[in-house]
């Protein structure tokens, strides 16, 4: 005998002993028959192979009601059952049983052996039950008399619960749980529906008796009886898998990851379809490289296990698309096999679908008991729950997928993309837990020397190899390191502890000594090898501070101070805090003094050198901090190219400047106005758009206004600088080039550049002088005047130094020696008096005897 392999081979002989006691226990009841006793109602119209074809018909037409956890069906079996017993005498009955019931298991049912084997002895044992209850309470009465009834009754109802116990039996031995709800069923709604039944045969077997000819009016009842039965069984049957439907779903739906709706969905399958076994098989592109995940009968879960999907297989056609209900082969031919590689007599198959693709392949195996079959509608229910799994799982892949993106991004939050290293706020995080938990470390800030130049130079690709570089050999350093990270640009950070080596100084000086060792040999990139050097700073928590801010400011504001030492290394001084917290207090508040006008613009004259005629005047800023007090303008305007607040800065210069101009030309003063333009204006592209709204808005001639730069500024991107100063020069207005004599000197770029004069530095002018300055002054106003520029000489703070300049060719002078520089309250008046003189003065006595108007002391130092 073939036994089915879901089933171990232990439960195959725990059926077959069921099946044995079956027998014992009819044969034991068997002595209890009246074997001799004839029919109790004799007639020609039914033989015992019409109550076979009635049970066999019976069987076939039963109407199945199954819930989640239990199934029973409603068959009719009850008619020929109680016709049977009236008409045939016991012998008669029993083989009808057997042959009706066989007829129906082998020829409709297709079971294998086994099932077959327990249900022909479970129907034998029921035949025997009924005949032997029947004989005894009948007791030699009329069929169709009241005793017949109580007979009937009881003969129906003592042989279905013994069918029922059967049952129960065979799922126990077989499936190692007892399954009480067919005994609960066939105690209650079972009962009631065999009585009812048992009531209408008893009607069928009285006409049989009295009046044979209405005998078709019944049958006609009976087939309408039937057609309700199977309309409610529907009923019944699609409310139940609704029911299941609905707590499949929910079942699977509670799983998240694509992992678990696999295992749920099998656990879940298993159960509704009261399955040994399940199969879970997802086809890759290849479908020999599927992979599939099962449950088996118990309960142990295997995968995902390499499940190659070749045509050969019968559940092959599923992956095509198609369901199958496995039929058993013919006798002989050999089982088929299940994914798992087992032989399977009862199977089905059904594709999961997604989008119309095949994505896999639900299998489940034996249905449990040994006693029923898988049927078209279970195939139905399995193609239902198909299409469920497959939305869950794409749920569940979207899920972890999501899951996915949501693990880069954090991952991307908190590491720099260049170097894969963590990045600032990584660190700030790691200082936070030392430094909460009160563990001492050192934060060591390093910061590459130059590295601009390298980005300059040779571009930014060779620029980001060599972070690369530096950041692989940071992560290579050994010893007590806590993190690297890559703070930004070329600004890395080391966090080592604080203990000691092992020459007894300190951890974080080594390191610092190291991480200096590594970045001094050259860096391949750009196809040559770079010479790199680099700067560490060293802040200790909890000496320097106790939180990440206070700790990287600390390290940052080391890290410059290394930067001017020869040794590259230097740890955080509190002197230098002092110094970089005038720097902080100054970056904070400027934004906001500058919107709030209280950076101050004042105003220095210039006058013709020979003829001391006032021409213009020089905006200079001034600010008085509420705190620091007065605050130098370079300070000032570095503190505004540091924050990048330096286009407002220029902005409010050139705004309030122009104003002023105006309001002075209001008043009949013929002046013009310079105004200082810092080397980070150069490269504002916005910058000219800007100038030119100043003096469309004040309707001032252009060429009033002249723009200081300095030389340094032009070195810095000489083509943006260019096309701005350009840019300026097209807008008719004056440029000069500031400081002159200090800085890069460029000459060479005088020629290309569109200026039209130089402000010789007062370095050359004011207080010691010697000769060679004098040789300075001289060339300079040479070659300015051979260019057609004019020349302006700053620091004229006497009338010794005016005479000179004057005798040396400058053209304006600008000066102490003329005026401080000094708010417009107290320049207008001032301005106007020059003025008047001048009016009344004639030039040339104006030269003879220069009125050195050194009267305004506001800026005096
Ligand atoms: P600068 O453009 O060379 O301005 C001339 C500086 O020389 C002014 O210093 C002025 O007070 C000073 N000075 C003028 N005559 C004499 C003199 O006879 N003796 C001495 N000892 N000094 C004299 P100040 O106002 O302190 O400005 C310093 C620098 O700040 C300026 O140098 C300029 O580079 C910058 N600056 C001032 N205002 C602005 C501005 O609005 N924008 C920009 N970007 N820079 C400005
Ligand atoms: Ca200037
Ligand atoms: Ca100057």
């Amino acid at each position: 005998m073939t036994v089915a392999p879901g089933a171990s081979a232990t439960a195959t002989r725990h059926v077959l002993l069921l099946s044995s006691c079956l027998v014992l226990v009819a044969c034991a009841l068997a002595w209890f028959v009246p074997w001799g006793a004839g029919p109790r109602l004799v007639t020609p119209l039914v033989g015992w192979w019409v109550v076979a074809a009635l049970t066999a018909l019976g069987e076939r037409f039963a109407v199945h009601m199954e819930s989640s956890d239990s199934a029973h069906s409603v068959t009719l079996t009850e008619l020929p059952m109680v016709v049977g017993l009236a008409v045939l005498g016991p012998f008669a009955y029993v083989t009808s049983q057997i042959a009706g019931s066989g007829l129906a298991l082998v020829l409709d049912r297709r079971q294998g052996p086994l099932k077959l084997t327990f249900n022909l002895c479970k129907t034998l044992l029921e035949a025997v039950v009924a005949v032997a209850v029947y004989g005894a309470v009948l007791d030699g009465a009329v069929a169709a008399a009241p005793r017949g009834w109580a007979a009937t009754g009881l003969a129906v109802a003592v042989s279905n619960i013994v069918a029922a116990a059967a049952v129960t039996g065979v799922i126990w031995v077989h499936d190692r749980e007892p399954d009480w709800s067919v005994m609960a069923d066939a105690a209650t709604t079972g009962l009631v529906a065999a009585l009812t039944n048992s009531g209408l045969a008893l009607v069928f077997v009285i006409l049989l008796e009295q009046r044979p000819a209405a005998l078709p009016f019944l049958a006609l009842f009976y087939a309408v009886l039937f057609r309700a039965y199977r309309a409610r069984g529907r009923l019944a049957h699609a409310h139940s898998r609704v029911a299941m439907l609905y707590d499949f779903t929910s079942a699977v739906d509670r799983s998240t990851s694509g992992e678990s709706v696999t295992t749920r969905a099998l656990v879940e399958t298993r159960r509704l379809l009261r399955a040994g076994s399940a199969q879970l098989v997802l086809l890759a592109d290849d479908p020999a490289d599927s992979v599939g995940a099962w449950l088996a009968r118990d309960s142990t879960e295997a995968g995902p296990v390499a499940v190659p999907v070749t045509a050969r297989e019968w559940w092959a056609p599923a992956a095509a698309g198609q369901a199958i209900l496995l039929k058993r082969p013919a006798a002989g031919e050999p089982l088929p096999q299940g994914p798992d590689g087992l032989a399977v007599d009862d199977a089905m198959a059904v594709p999961l679908r997604s989008n119309e693709t095949v994505i896999g392949v639900l299998v489940v195996m034996e249905r449990s008991g040994a006693v029923s079959q898988f049927t078209d509608e279970d195939l139905e229910l399995l193609t239902a729950l198909a299409g469920h799994v497959a939305v869950a799982m794409e749920n569940g892949r979207l899920v972890s997928q999501l899951r996915e993106e949501l693990e880069q991004r954090e991952h991307a939050s908190l590491h720099d993309s260049l170097t894969g290293l963590p990045n600032r706020r990584a660190l700030v995080a790691a200082l936070g837990e030392l430094t909460c938990r009160g563990i001492p470390c050192a934060l060591l800030v390093v910061d590459l020397d130059r590295f601009s130049e390298i980005n300059e130079a040779l571009g930014h690709r060779v620029g980001d190899d060599v972070l690369v570089a530096v950041g692989e050999r940071l992560a290579a350093l050994v010893g007590d390191v806590r993190l690297v990270a890559r703070l930004g640009s070329d600004e890395f950070a080391v966090v080592t502890g604080v203990g000691a080596s092992a020459d007894g100084s300190p951890a974080w000086l080594g390191m610092s000594a190291a991480i200096l060792d590594v970045l001094s040999s050259p860096v391949a990139a750009g196809g040559t090898e770079l010479e790199i050097a680099a700067s560490v700073g060293v802040a200790l928590a909890p000496d320097h501070g106790n939180t990440p801010d206070a700790l990287l400011r600390c390290g940052d504001i080391a890290m410059h101070r290394a930067k001017e030492h020869s040794s590259h290394r230097s740890v955080y001084d509190v002197a230098d805090g002092d110094r970089s917290h005038r720097a902080l207090v100054l970056a904070t508040d400027l934004r906001r003094a500058i919107a709030a006008a209280e950076i101050e613009v004042w105003y220095q004259p210039q006058a013709d050198a020979a003829t001391h005629e006032v021409r213009g005047t020089e905006a200079l800023i001034r600010w008085t901090h509420p705190l620091l007090g007065r605050v130098a303008p370079e300070e000032i305007v570095s503190t505004a190219e540091r924050t990048g607040s330096i286009a407002e800065l220029t902005d409010h210069v050139l705004r309030t400047a122009t104003s002023q101009l105006a309001a002075w030309r209001d008043l009949g003063l013929r002046l013009e106005m310079s105004v200082n333009l810092s080397t980070r204006d150069l490269l504002d592209l916005s910058l000219p758009r800007r100038v030119a709204e100043h003096v469309a808005r004040t309707g001032l001639d252009p060429r009033w206004l002249t723009l200081e730069i300095t030389e340094g500024t032009i070195m810095v991107e000489l083509d943006r600088s260019l096309r701005v100063l350009d840019e300026l020069a097209a807008l008719d207005l004056r440029l000069s080039v500031d400081d002159f004599g200090t800085g890069y000197s460029s000459l060479t770029y005088l020629t290309r550049l569109p200026v039209h004069e130089l402000k010789i530095d007062r370095s050359f002018i004011m207080g010691r002088h010697d000769s060679k300055d004098d040789a300075v002054v001289a060339s300079t106003v040479e070659l300015a005047h051979r260019l057609g520029l004019r020349v302006v000489a700053e620091g004229v703070e006497d009338a010794a130094a005016w005479a000179r300049i004057s005798a040396m060719g400058c053209d304006v002078a600008q000066g102490y020696g003329l005026s401080r520089p000094a708010p417009e309250a107290v320049l207008t008046p001032w301005l106007l008096a020059r003025a008047a003189r001048s009016a009344q003065v004639a030039p040339s006595a104006q030269s003879a005897a220069p009125p050195l108007c050194g009267v305004i002391g506001a800026d005096a130092a």
